[in-house]
């Protein structure tokens, strides 16, 4: 479970989940590069990551850009050495309904979560293949299953656990594995605005909390050790896979 000497991205990793990622990427002994369409965001993570010890750079990046995500690579390799992770966790929720949803909010959705790591996983698989490395999809479980009123988010998310099995196969024998997280309710900025839609928020809140059987939401450090799991020789073995990490919810049928 360590990451000496390993360079790893994280794409959306200012804040919430990428910012749980980058921190125990750093912790496991990582140089990390923090990827965000906040710029100044992502250089203040970056600072507080160096802070506790290891290289960090912060860069402005668009994942949905690909000339931003070919240059946000090539500084990567420039300033911290040879890409080894990348972790596609960058993505946005924007909710409705497959009869409602307009095509605006569906694209823009789908160029998030979907095009996005595969534009991020297309420009740093040279330097990945080159030496060894390993990707993480961050995922959703509503990837595994339809969740009502997400119609595009849950598509993009199934979507990225195809693109996932299909790096999996294409570059498992070049030396690059590729796994997906699939998280439960995260206690992040993305979640909050989702609970803020209902008209009882805490309630709902509650509901969800009991879903997790383990007495709690997830946090960002829940998602960030699972990720250095994938990303480290202690994964060795594993390819293609969606570890869903979610307190337990996905196990109950009804
Ligand atoms: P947040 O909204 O809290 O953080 C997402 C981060 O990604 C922000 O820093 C955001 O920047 C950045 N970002 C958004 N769009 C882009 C882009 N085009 N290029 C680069 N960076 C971008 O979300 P979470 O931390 O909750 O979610 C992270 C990932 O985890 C997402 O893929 C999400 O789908 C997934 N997930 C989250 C769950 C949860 O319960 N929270 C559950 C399951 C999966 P800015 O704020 O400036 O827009």
């Amino acid at each position: 479970m360590r990451l000496d000497g390993e360079v790893v991205v994280v794409t959306g990793g200012a804040r919430g989940i990428g910012l749980g990622i980058a921190e125990a990427c750093a912790d496991a002994g990582a140089a990390v590069a923090v990827a965000d369409v906040d710029g100044d965001a992502a250089r203040e993570a970056a600072a507080a990551l160096a802070a506790r010890g290891g290289p960090a750079a912060g860069l402005a990046c668009d994942v949905t850009r690909a000339a931003d995500v070919q240059r946000a690579v090539a500084e990567v390799a420039r300033r911290l050495g040879r890409i080894s992770g990348l972790v596609n966790n960058a993505g946005i929720l924007l909710e409705g309904r497959a009869g409602d949803l307009g095509e605006d909010d569906w694209n823009r959705v789908l160029a998030v979560n979907l095009t996005g790591p595969w534009l991020c996983t297309r420009a740093a698989l040279p330097q990945l293949a080159d030496g060894g490395g390993a990707i993480v999809n961050v995922a959703s479980i509503a990837g595994l299953a339809a969740q009502v009123n997400h119609v595009a988010y849950s598509v993009s998310k199934a979507g990225l656990l195809n693109l996932t099995r299909t790096v999996a196969v294409e570059y498992g024998r070049s030396g690059v594995r590729c796994n997906a997280v699939c998280p439960g309710t995260i206690d992040t900025e993305l979640s909050r605005r989702y609970l803020a839609g209902f008209d009882d928020p805490d309630a709902m809140r509650a509901a969800l909390v009991e879903r997790a059987f383990v007495g709690r939401l997830g946090t960002p450090g829940d998602i960030g050790q699972a990720a250095v799991f994938l990303l480290s020789g202690a994964s060795g073995f594993v390819n293609g896979a969606a570890l869903v990490v979610d307190g337990g919810r996905t196990a109950r049928l009804a």
